[in-house]
């Protein structure tokens, strides 16, 4: 296993869509394996198969349950149904958001507050996993991912442009743009 070096904004691999898995292979295994672990290592809630250079639709997740148990997994080949979002603008101290992708960041976002995804596990087998509220939102970021989307691209005008003013004052925004958790510090 091994911690991967994740892409940040501007790689082209975060902004296109990703391809479906045709086969549950031992590669994609390890690459499920290396994707925890750089995930736990990072530390994020989620990680898509874009974030670590590969075009896949497979993402990751973790989240502590009420009782602190860990509520985690893995979904390949998902879809996503949500309610409608609420109107109005989001809350800056419920509803914000960050991105492993556009590290040290977080931006208020609105999004739904339910959602189902269907998918499978690394087995092959379906999986249905229907949940609200922070675990909505990380199945939505992540589902994002997989249609080559960064929450960054869906703030309002004001927000993104202090996204594009925070890329250019540290080099991102062009191919090849990584970091490595344990290996690099990024300052928030
Ligand atoms: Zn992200």
């Amino acid at each position: 296993m091994a911690v991967l070096p994740i892409r940040i904004m501007g790689d082209p691999v975060l902004h296109a869509p990703a391809h479906p898995v045709a086969e549950i292979t031992d590669e994609i295994r390890e690459l499920v394996a290396d994707m925890f672990e750089t995930m736990d290592a990072a530390p994020g809630v989620g990680l898509a198969a874009p974030q670590v250079g590969v075009a896949l639709r497979i993402y990751t997740y973790t989240y502590p349950d009420d009782d602190g148990t860990p509520w985690r997994g893995v979904i390949i080949n998902p879809e996503l149904w949500m309610v409608p979002l609420d109107p109005g603008a989001p809350d800056p101290d419920d509803e914000s958001e960050g991105c492993l992708s556009f590290p040290g960041e977080c931006f208020a976002l609105r999004r739904s507050d339910r959602v189902i995804v269907t998918g499978t596990d690394l087995d092959g087998e379906p999986v249905r996993i229907e949940v609200d509220g922070w675990r909505a939102r990380i199945m939505q970021h992540e589902f994002d991912h997989l249609d080559g989307i960064l929450y960054v691209d869906r703030l309002d005008d004001s927000d993104w442009k202090t996204v594009q003013k925070i890329a250019r004052k540290r080099g991102w925004g062009r191919p090849g743009a990584a970091w490595t958790p344990g290996i690099d510090h990024l300052d928030a």
